[in-house]
């Protein structure tokens, strides 16, 4: 007999989804994951996605899959707000900005076909200004286009949501463990989880949810086929009287046209954990990379983009990009944070059955945070062999 019916590797947000939705069915689940480092310039261990305050929410997104996803993403938040008491997400609304002719990545299928528009967005033309009284805390170039989707767009707490899914599994009698796993080998009866301290769990069934990480380890039987990519982050402080009044304005996504920095998404300032108000900026650069093994991500995360030459052409134009978005706001600090990402060809994550004992729920190609309930679940009921939605094309979450 195993010790648990499921086990969850890796307790991020797709993991911590999946386990809490495991745990509304079944009474043997575990969750097997390391906590956030407590100084990523010191730390050995493993480093993820969702170590952060603030991550943008909307349901207008590369098609529908996407969106349900999110959809489902905002009924779990609601329900764990409710259960937990903690604050997770915010519905500041969403806007998005762009030159003329050019459609946002993330919403590409969804701006090209308006028809298919799952959610109300105003959408202003490049001769229609009068968004920017609405929001004129802002400023940009003129000419841009623009589209607004109201709440419950806005910002989630990613560090909130995944303590909020692990409460809800502890408190339905799942179990918690903090700790790396390094290998998982399938036997006859089920599967070995062996754990960095030399303990194993063993388990019926396992979804393997490590994001970055995932072929770094020995963990599946085949590589999965995710590329993993260096994101790089500003957080702009701003004194607390101006935070405290800001905090309100709607999360950003801004197409900006330079040759360094592109991308670009923004949050309101939000309190972070030394006590102050910042506001969050990241965009693709030119110095973006693809960390190959654990010690690439370990230079990464523990050297940070100042590390990197020709990071300085970089930085100019991230703090020069979050003070020209803000008419009038004076930023006290900088400070630049690595992050990662992990990719598929298709842009869609990897939700996928490897083996007879193994799933995996992987890659949220940047924008996995909004959705990653949604993810989670369909990985849970992937692992527990559940009915697979019918309007779900399951090759394009495949595993290849
Ligand atoms: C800078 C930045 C900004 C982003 N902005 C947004 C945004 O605005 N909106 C949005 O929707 N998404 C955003 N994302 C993407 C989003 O954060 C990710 O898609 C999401 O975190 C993916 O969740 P995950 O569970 O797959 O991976 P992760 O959150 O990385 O979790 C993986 C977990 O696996 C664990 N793990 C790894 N290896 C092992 C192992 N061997 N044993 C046990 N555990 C292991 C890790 O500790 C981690 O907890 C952003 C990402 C970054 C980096």
């Amino acid at each position: 007999m195993n010790d648990v019916q499921f086990a969850v590797v890796g307790k991020g947000l797709f993991g911590s989804a999946a386990a809490r939705h495991l745990a509304t069915f079944s009474e043997s689940v575990a969750v097997i994951g390391p906590d956030e480092p407590a100084d990523r310039r010191a730390h050995d261990g493993v480093y993820a996605s969702h170590y952060d305050q603030g991550r943008l929410t909307r349901r207008a997104d590369r098609n529908r899959l996407w969106s349900e996803m999110t959809e489902r993403t905002f009924t779990a938040m609601t329900e764990l707000e409710e259960l937990t008491d903690r604050t997770i997400h915010r519905p500041v609304g969403s806007l998005t900005v762009h030159a003329a002719g050019v459609i946002p990545r993330h919403a590409r299928e969804w701006f090209v076909d308006e028809s298919r528009a799952p959610v109300d967005v105003t959408h202003w033309d490049a001769d229609d200004e009068t968004w920017r009284d609405r929001f004129s805390i802002f400023s940009f170039p003129g000419g841009s286009v623009a589209y607004y989707e109201g709440a419950p767009a806005g910002v989630l707490d990613p560090r909130q949501l995944v303590a909020a899914n692990l409460e809800a599994v502890a408190g339905a009698g799942g179990q918690v463990v903090t700790e790396i796993v390094e290998t998982i080998v399938e036997t006859p009866d089920g599967v070995e989880i062996r754990r960095r301290d030399g303990l194993s769990i063993t388990s019926d069934q396992v979804l393997v949810a490590t994001g970055s990480f995932t072929n770094f380890f020995d963990l599946l039987a085949r590589p999965v086929p995710t590329s993993v990519e260096s994101e790089t982050i500003v957080l702009a402080t701003v004194p607390d009287e101006i935070g405290e009044q800001l905090a309100s304005a709607p999360v950003v996504s801004f197409m900006i046209d330079d040759p360094h920095i592109a991308d670009i998404y923004m949050t309101p300032p939000l309190v972070y954990p030394d006590g102050r108000w910042k506001v969050k900026m990241g965009a693709n650069t030119s110095v973006d990379h693809f960390p190959m093994s654990v010690s690439d991500s370990h230079r990464w995360f523990r050297e940070g983009p100042e590390s990197i030459d020709e990071f300085a052409d970089v930085a100019a134009a991230m703090i020069s990009a979050v003070k020209s978005m803000w008419r009038g706001v004076e930023f006290i600090e900088f400070e630049f944070e690595p992050c990662i990402i992990t990719m598929t060809a298709n842009d869609h994550p990897i939700i996928d059955r490897i083996s007879e004992r193994t799933c995996v729920a992987v890659a949220g190609n940047g924008s996995g945070a909004k959705s990653s309930v949604g993810w989670g679940q369909l990985g849970a009921d992937l692992l527990a062999r559940r009915a697979w939605p019918d309007w779900i094309d399951r090759s394009v979450l495949s595993a290849g």
